[in-house]
């Protein structure tokens, strides 16, 4: 077989990042702000917490500063005293305990485990995504788990897979696939490192860009004939 490492992307490729943060996010409008939630609001928080995810990606930001400028912004837009430490602390703890599996993504990895080499690369904050995947008894099927967060780089730079290579060993290059649902950061990240990449287009987004991935799934077990078969 063609492929001996699978490097998976884990928000919204393993496991369900939309569900969680949603439910979070309604965690702590009621439970710690004590305001009503309302779509509107976590579309406001979606706004600011993206546009410091991008600066973060721009080298602007470290994401120690992400991580509570993200809910300042938000409250200064609506309104809200709170202070924004306190309330990250809170949303990612929430996040942590409502993490869930995409469906078919444990019975994947159940049976990938043992015929390949198995890695998480994921863009993310450290104690979400350690946190997470023990949660979810998943860090028992990886070889290796390379957070963004830790090692100060992330995907789609260079500097993210030298690291990673890095760490799983040079042969690897040869023989690796990348999995992820972004394109922006999983398959550029992948071509531009000249590895085979698959990308997994849950909901049907058009791909707007020049990328081609190797492969393109719509679920994910759909991921097994592209391996064992190549
Ligand atoms: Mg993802």
């Amino acid at each position: 077989m063609k492929y001996q490492w699978i490097l998976f992307d884990l928000d919204n490729t393993l496991t369900d990042f939309d569900v969680a943060s949603h439910a979070a996010f309604e965690k702590l409008c009621e439970e710690l702000l004590k305001v009503d939630y309302t779509p509107e609001l976590y579309a406001s928080y979606k706004v600011h917490n993206g546009s410091m995810w991008q600066a973060f990606e721009r080298n602007e930001i470290d994401t120690k500063y992400l991580r509570w400028k993200r809910f300042d912004l938000f409250f200064k837009a609506n309104d809200i005293e709170f202070d924004s430490h306190e309330a990250n602390k809170f949303y990612l703890f929430e996040m942590t305990k409502a993490a869930t599996l995409k469906v078919g993504s444990l019975d994947l990895l159940k049976k990938l485990h043992g015929d390949f080499k198995l890695a998480i690369i994921t863009n993310g904050l450290q104690e979400n995504q350690r946190t997470i995947l023990d949660n979810l008894d998943l860090t028992k099927y990886f070889e290796a788990i390379i957070v963004s967060d830790e090692i100060g780089a992330s995907k789609p730079s260079k500097e993210f897979f030298d690291i990673t290579f890095d760490t799983i060993g040079q042969e690897a290059i040869k023989s690796s696939l990348v999995v992820g649902d972004n394109i922006g950061s999983d398959i550029e990240g992948a071509i531009g490192y000249g590895l085979d990449s698959c990308w997994f287009n849950e909901h049907g987004k058009v791909n707007n860009t020049d990328l081609k991935p190797t492969f393109t799934i719509s679920r994910i077990e759909e991921l097994l004939d592209c391996i064992y078969t190549n």
